[in-house]
C-alpha cells in the first residue's frame, strides 16, 4: 500500500514527550554511548581501510548482535568492497542486519559510518592532518540507526515485514558503499519501497522555533506532495527537493522511495571540530521520536 509511513505523519497524535523518564533517559544514554564511542580519537576518524574504521565496524556488529537483530547476509554482518581512491585501492565494509529474515522486507534505514580520518580532500581543514572524529557526519546518524533498530527489534513479533539496517562506509569519498549494496544486493530488494537515510541528525537547532528537521528527497522523486512528512508539534519538517548526492541517491535511480533525514549544515561540517561535545542529544530524542511514531503507525498499514 503506498504511503502507508507518510500516512502515520498526518495521524500521529502530537508528539509524544511521554515516554517514562527512565526510557527516556534510557535512550539519552545509549545515544550518547554509540556518539561518543564512534567519534572517539581511538577511532581516529574513521577512514575506510583503517583500524578506526574497523573498531567501528566491530562496535556496530557488537550493538548488532545485543539487539538480537539477525544477518542479512548468510552469518554475517560484513559486506566487504573495494573502491580506488587517488588510485590505489581502499578496502572497506558495509554493516547489515535486520529483523524477521523470513518475511518480506520493507523498509531500510540507512546511515553512512566512515568519516574523513585525519582530513582529506573533503576536509575543510584540508593539509591540518588532524583527527576528524565526525560526531555529527555520522556518528549520529548511526547512533539513531540503532535506537530504531532496538525498537525494531523490540516488536519484531507484531510485524509481517522485516526491517533492513545498512551502515555504509566508502561514503565521504563519493556513496562507494551504497552503490555497492545497491548493485549486489538490490535483487533481494523487490519488496522494499522506501529508503530512510540518517544523515547528520545530531544537531537539531533549538535557536529557531520550532526547529527545522530536513527532508531531502532526489530530484525527480516520485514521492507524492500529499504523501510527505508533515509538522509535528515539536519540530519543523522541512522538505528539501534538490539534488544533493547522499546515500539514499542509489536507491532512487533504482526506482525506490527513498530520502534522507538531517538537522543541516553547520560551522563545523568537514572540520576537526565536529566533536560528541556539540551533539544536541536532547535534539536527537526529538527527532527520534518522531521516527519511532512513524514506525509504531506503520506496521498495520503495511501489505
Ligand atoms: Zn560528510
Amino acid at each position: 500500500m503506498k504511503g502507508w509511513m507518510f500516512g502515520i505523519f498526518l495521524a500521529a497524535p502530537a508528539l509524544p514527550m511521554n515516554l517514562s523518564a527512565q526510557n527516556d533517559s534510557l535512550l539519552l544514554q545509549g545515544l550518547k554511548t554509540d556518539v561518543f564511542y564512534l567519534a572517539s580519537d581511538s577511532l581516529g576518524g574513521r577512514a575506510p581501510g583503517t583500524e578506526g574504521a574497523e573498531k567501528a565496524a566491530r562496535w556496530i556488529g557488537t550493538r548488532f548482535e545485543s539487539l538480537g537483530l539477525k544477518p542479512f547476509l548468510e552469518n554475517t554482518w560484513i559486506q566487504p568492497f573495494t573502491y580506488s581512491e587517488e588510485g590505489r585501492p581502499v578496502q572497506a565494509e558495509n554493516l547489515l542486519a535486520q529483523t524477521n529474515p523470513d518475511k518480506p522486507c520493507k523498509l531500510l534505514i540507512t546511515a553512512h559510518y566512515d568519516h574523513l580520518g585525519l582530513g582529506n580532500a573533503h576536509s575543510r581543514e584540508v593539509f591540518k592532518n588532524v583527527i576528524h572524529n565526525g560526531a555529527d557526519d555520522n556518528a549520529s546518524g548511526v547512533a539513531m540507526l540503532l535506537a530504531l533498530a532496538e525498537q525494531y527489534a523490540k516488536k519484531e513479533k507484531e510485524l509481517d515485514y522485516s526491517v533492513l539496517f545498512v551502515c555504509f562506509s566508502g561514503h565521504e569519498s563519493g556513496m562507494f558503499g551504497s552503490e555497492y549494496f545497491v548493485q549486489h544486493c538490490g535483487n533481494k530488494l523487490d519488496q522494499a519501497k522506501y529508503v530512510l537515510n540518517l544523515d547528520m541528525v545530531g544537531r537539531l537547532d533549538d535557536a529557531q522555533s520550532p526547529p527545522p528537521l530536513y527532508f531531502r528527497l532526489p530530484e525527480g522523486s516520485l514521492w507524492e506532495n500529499d504523501l510527505l512528512p508533515v509538522d509535528v508539534d515539536g519540530l519543523k519538517v522541512v522538505v528539501k527537493n534538490q539534488e544533493m548526492p547522499l546515500d539514499h541517491t542509489p536507491f532512487h535511480k533504482k526506482g525506490m522511495l527513498a530520502a534522507t533525514f538531517s538537522t543541516g549544515l553547520h560551522d563545523d561540517y568537514h572540520r576537526s571540530t565536529d566533536d560528541a561535545e556539540r551533539i544536541n542529544f536532547t535534539g536527537m530524542a526529538q527527532v527520534f521520536f518522531l521516527l519511532k511514531s512513524t514506525s509504531e503507525h506503520s506496521s498495520s498499514d503495511v501489505s
